[in-house]
């Protein structure tokens, strides 16, 4: 009888107690992340960037092509253990709007298998030239993917030094949640990677990760958001 009583007071008590013992730390404030996506690898210019996100403490989203997988899988099986993600780019970069259905399915399922016999099993994908219609949305998403999009596109591809990389990408509205879209091939891309990842931070936001979500998101029109990554970024 007297422990009806006795342990709800006890657990009030205690709950208390901790309330006083560990106040919230109402300082901080809250956190706003970006991330970094890198397209097409992997390639020869890959391991420069994976040398340079290391050395920042940051981590990257690489889409990579089947085709280059299955070429160079000692750099996915290093995005892998460096706690990079890995999305879908297609097997062959092709315009999937071009293509049919099943063709769709074909692209994105050999990559899938290439990543697989290296122990990655991508959930998120990004249609090449950032083309896509319902078809390539569907066939994502019954391999278990969502879509990837960017709203921070400084066209890096078309650079070969590095300035109007870094200035294009601080030209970027970012927000909370931007993406970043970027190419591992270039090394004009890699040279502007530390001064840019300076400017991000400078900025006020910190390095994260893109993911699956089961929200909406608005900015991005897919099920995705930014999130921090395990080992964030000295953020
Ligand atoms: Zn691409």
């Amino acid at each position: 009888m007297l422990n009806r009583f006795v342990i709800p007071v006890l657990i009030v008590v205690v709950m208390s107690l901790g309330f006083y013992a560990f106040p919230a730390r109402a300082a901080d404030p809250p956190r706003n992340y970006v991330a970094l996506t890198l397209d097409d690898g992997p390639d020869e210019n890959a391991g420069r960037v994976m040398n340079i996100l290391r050395n920042n403490n940051a981590r990257g989203v690489f889409f990579v092509i089947g085709a280059n997988v299955t070429a160079r899988p000692g750099q996915v099986r290093r995005m892998r253990d460096e706690g990079h993600v890995i999305g879908n780019h297609t097997y062959d970069h092709v315009d999937l709007t071009t293509l049919g259905a099943p063709e769709i399915g074909e692209q994105f399922a050999l990559t899938n298998a290439a990543l697989a016999r290296l122990n990655v099993v991508p959930d998120l994908f990004r249609p090449p030239f950032n083309r896509a219609n319902e078809s390539v949305w569907d066939a994502g998403w019954d391999q278990g993917m969502a879509m990837v999009r960017a709203d921070c596109d400084p066209a890096d591809w078309s650079y070969t030094s590095a300035r109007p990389i870094r200035q294009n990408v601080q030209n970027c509205d970012l927000q909370n949640g931007s993406i970043i879209q970027l190419h591992s091939w270039n090394a004009a891309t890699s040279q502007a990677l530390p001064g840019m990842i300076r400017d991000i931070r400078a900025r006020g936001f910190c390095l994260g990760i893109v993911k699956p979500s089961t929200v909406w998101n608005p900015l991005h029109a897919g099920w995705i958001e930014v999130a921090p990554s395990p080992e964030t970024d000295g953020c």
